[in-house]
């Protein structure tokens, strides 16, 4: 059995943000190109602590990310394999209701679901929405490891970094 976090290089605050910050650029880039009645998919993995991405991180990552998008028509697909986390993006050629209702049973019944995160986007002129759950009137989502919601554990510091990894690290060695 493998230690997933026993690689990798450390991120901190600054560098995640500017990530984010390019991961918006390129959602806002993109959206000129989404048609109507189609979406815009943004997936990453959700990986507590300063190791956000490794060979096994991108690895599962590229696999799960190409397993999701199987089912659907897509127009374009672009992956970032990057020390904050690998990312993708995707304009799929379907209703963002679909995708996202897709994208939730992907992420709560897939072995390796509880580790991505799937944001679908609609796209209504020069403006991006993300679809949530609740707009689907679904239940938000689960803590990776307990039964409460994840924003609870979260704020609540419900658990450990070197827990979550832990937990993590056996779900990969074991899927
Ligand atoms: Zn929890």
């Amino acid at each position: 059995m493998v230690n997933v976090f026993a690689e990798g290089f450390e991120q901190d605050d600054k560098q995640i943000a500017r990530s984010h910050k390019a991961s918006m650029g390129e959602r806002k880039y993109l959206s000129d190109e989404v048609p109507d009645y189609a979406s815009l998919v943004n997936a990453s993995l959700r990986i507590p602590g300063p190791i956000k991405n490794n060979e096994y991180l991108s690895e599962i990552f590229e696999k799960g990310f190409k397993d999701f998008v199987s089912d659907f028509d897509i127009k374009k697909r672009i992956i970032w394999d990057i020390a904050t986390g690998p990312e993708a993006f995707a304009i799929v050629n379907s209703d963002a209701q679909i995708v996202k209702t897709a994208a939730v049973k992907y992420e709560n019944d897939s072995p390796l679901g509880s580790i991505f995160d799937i944001d679908v986007y609609i796209v209504h002129g020069d403006t991006l929405g993300a679809l949530k759950r609740e707009d689907l009137k679904l239940k938000p989502r689960k803590c990776l490891i307990c039964d409460n919601s994840a924003s609870e554990c979260i704020r609540d510091h419900n658990h450990t970094v070197k827990e979550l990894q832990a937990h993590i690290s056996n779900l990969i060695n074991n899927n």
